[in-house]
């Protein structure tokens, strides 16, 4: 529950807000609301209607996806 860092991949930000059971940082929780209003209203609204059990599912899915953007992109070669 009382994380000390973001509990996104290889973040060491202070935890801002919960995702789920978890805690993120201010940039994460952004992009976490971003990525949810991105998926359509209804995922947005019913998110706050949401067990914890339920958000760490979206959460969860989420993550993944920042896994992916943050991914290390291949040096260019010069
Ligand atoms: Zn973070």
């Amino acid at each position: 529950m009382l994380d000390s860092t973001c509990c996104a991949p290889n973040c060491l930000e202070k935890p801002y807000a919960p995702a789920g059971t978890r805690s993120i940082c201010k940039d994460h929780f952004l992009n976490f609301l971003t990525w949810r209003r991105r998926r359509g209203a209804r995922m947005f609204h019913t998110y706050a209607g949401m067990t914890m059990e339920e958000r760490d599912t979206i959460a969860a899915e989420w993550m993944k996806t920042i896994r992916m953007d943050e991914a290390p992109a291949p040096a260019p070669k010069l």
